[in-house]
């Protein structure tokens, strides 16, 4: 079917510098993908061809890319209530509850997602539904398995362990036999694990190289869980394409990431949000161990952004979870402005940059004629205050509707 969106302001995010917004502007959709975008009276000479059902107008809303959350887990089980209720949670119970955190997200306007470490590959059995069409969810770029040391940073929720370089090739390779997307590490401790420091260095050099190797090898990305600097630059020259976290940067180590090309997902909300962990009955030297990173976290992500590094936006929570008054996916991006970024930076490292981390970004991250059809609205303008974001009402994914205000 072919569809017409009209009297909209389109925010592209096809680049950096200047926005480009498209004012009183239309896109047609033929399908699943963009056919054209433009300005409505460019489009006029077309409007004939539909008819009144397939037309949609906007209500001069502001139209961009569906968001793209790099840092996901489906089955989210952090200490405190949920590792509890997780220790008696069944495939069955499992499953429901990590799609319907899936569905939560796409309804929220996050129409991808990345996931970065999952209990009993719960996330690529949920996607494989989901592309299948079995069931109606977003799209899903999946880790599998976190794999991290013996008793490393997310043992017993769900990582897979492994030790040596042996050890560390055979659990990359078992994620990529069950359709891995990306290869995601644990190198270092990390806010929810009791008996380490955010700054313990974890795996080794060696097993770090032996897990790229076999990523790379198979054509994946690798990314990992990383707090500090010493560690970061060894998992860095030992291939690392991405940095999560990265809680205590140095300007040295962001310049060899910057010239490695090194992308960082900062997910900033997991230590600043005491309030969140409280009601999730989280231990409180978690939430101490949050707060005490807070500033330093903060100050790493500012290095980033004045280093140019490539930024992608991660909430490390579930997309569409209460946080701080309104949800986390937006209040994730809310604090990325806060620390420095512009608001239209924000947006591409949550559409267009997200999308290049990925290696998708040829079908999705932009508004742009060709590519798939998953579009977000919202009544304002989210250049103007981020906070606009909190009032979308409009998701499309793959040409269908899935919010309608
Ligand atoms: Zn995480």
């Amino acid at each position: 079917m072919r569809q017409m969106l009209e009297n909209c302001q389109v925010i592209p995010c096809e680049a950096g510098g200047d926005p480009g917004v498209i004012h009183d502007g239309a896109i047609i959709i033929n399908g699943n993908k963009i056919e054209a975008v433009g300005r409505r009276e460019d489009l006029a000479p077309l409007r004939s061809q539909f008819e009144p059902h397939q037309v949609r107008d906007l209500g001069g809303r502001w139209v961009m890319p569906g968001l793209m959350d790099m840092h996901v887990h489906l089955s989210l089980a952090l200490p405190g209530n949920g590792h509890l209720l997780a220790q008696v949670e069944d495939d069955m119970d499992l499953t429901m509850r990590a799609y319907r955190n899936a569905l939560n997200a796409l309804e929220a306007g996050v129409t991808f997602l990345r996931t970065v470490g999952d209990a009993r590959f719960v996330d690529l059995h949920i996607k494989r539904a989901i592309n299948s069409g079995t069931l109606k969810g977003p799209r899903l770029f999946c880790a599998g398995h976190m794999v991290i040391i013996t008793g490393g940073h997310g043992h017993g929720r769900g990582a897979k362990e492994a030790d040596g370089p042996e050890g560390f090739r055979q659990a990359v390779r078992e994620q990529l036999r069950a359709g891995a997307d990306l290869i995601k590490l644990a190198i270092t401790g990390g806010i929810a694990g009791e008996h380490e420091a955010i700054t313990d260095s974890q795996a080794t050099v060696a097993e770090m190289e032996a897990a790229a190797q076999a990523a790379h090898n198979a054509g994946r990305r690798i990314t990992a869980h990383a707090g500090s600097a010493k560690a970061i630059t060894q998992g860095v020259l030992a291939g690392l394409d991405c940095v999560e976290h990265g809680y205590f940067l140095d300007g040295w180590t962001v310049d060899l990431m910057v010239k490695q090309g090194t992308f960082l997902v900062p997910t900033l909300s997991v230590s600043r949000a005491p309030e969140y962990m409280r009601e999730r009955g989280c231990p409180q030297w978690m939430i101490d161990k949050a707060l005490r990173a807070g500033e330093g976290h903060m100050q790493s992500y500012q290095l980033a952004v004045a280093a140019g590094l490539p930024v992608a936006m991660g909430t490390d929570m579930l997309p569409a979870e209460d946080y701080d008054n309104t949800l986390a996916v937006y209040r994730e991006m809310e604090w990325m402005v806060e620390g420095g970024m512009s608001n239209h930076e924000v947006l591409l490292a949550s559409t267009i940059k997200a999308a290049e981390l990925c290696q998708v970004q040829d079908t999705l991250g932009s508004v742009s004629v060709g590519k798939l059809a998953d579009l977000i609205a919202m009544p304002e303008n989210p250049l103007d205050n981020m906070q606009n974001l909190r009032k979308l009402d409009f998701v499309m994914k793959d040409g269908e509707i899935y919010r309608d205000f």
